[in-house]
């Protein structure tokens, strides 16, 4: 099978790109990107983003549906006790951790912002422990402002259509921005994440029946 060769992937036709992804995701049973269920709910966007940290998808999704039954908004998350969200959060690993931060979290928001999640990224990142993945997580799918939303998927495998060997998320992002079109930006992590958990998996990925292996490098992959 011929392979991209390694680009600055402004010859890459991100739009093409993308639309064949969700075609081939389009039909079938796959995974899904976590996030699509809380779609839309900026505390629950910013909730669960922030827990899934280091954390795998399923176990995200467990501990998230657990504490939202619970504190389903701010108010109700602010005044939890934490032992009982630490026992909620407990599938995504490190819950003492996450269960102080989701409550620290919810208080600012009711200290500073009415309860509300802000919807700017100087904003988001003032908030305790929010880094670039869940302030743009927020803005992307809570309140469709375009941005991208770098997490494990989307590093791993927009490396390997590009070559870019991007070491971090903020490289990613910067790169991603000159690259693609603005109007693209969103689609990105949820298109491109879907086929990290589906077949551009980490570990052996199945490049034989990739709908855009035309279009890839295949960067570190043998
Ligand atoms: S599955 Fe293979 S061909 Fe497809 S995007 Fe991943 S590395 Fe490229």
């Amino acid at each position: 099978m011929s392979r991209a060769p390694a680009n600055d992937g402004l010859r890459i036709d991100w739009g093409r790109l993308l639309r064949a992804l969700e075609a081939h995701y389009a039909v079938g049973r796959w995974r899904r990107p976590l996030l699509r269920p809380h779609r839309g709910d900026p505390f629950q966007v910013l909730i669960s983003t922030r827990l899934s940290y280091l954390a795998r998808d399923e176990a995200t999704a467990r501990a998230s549906k657990r504490l939202f039954e619970a504190y389903p908004t701010a108010s109700k998350l602010a005044k939890a006790r934490r032992p009982d969200v630490e026992a909620r959060v407990r599938p995504v690993g490190m819950a003492r951790r996450k269960a102080a931060n989701v409550i620290a979290i919810s208080r600012e928001l009711g200290r500073r912002h009415g309860g509300v999640v802000p919807a700017t990224l100087e904003e988001l990142l003032d908030l305790p422990g929010v880094g670039r993945k869940t302030a743009n997580a927020v803005l992307q799918f809570a309140y469709d402002v375009p941005a991208i939303t770098v997490d494990g998927h989307l590093l791993r495998v927009c490396n390997r259509i590009t070559g870019w060997g991007a070491k971090t998320a903020k490289e990613m992002e910067d790169r991603l921005a000159r690259a693609v079109p603005e109007l693209l930006w969103s689609k990105l992590n949820p298109v491109v994440v879907q086929h990290g958990q589906n077949l551009c998996r980490a570990k052996r990925p199945s490049c034989g029946v990739c709908p855009i292996a035309g279009s890839c490098a295949r960067a570190g992959v043998e």
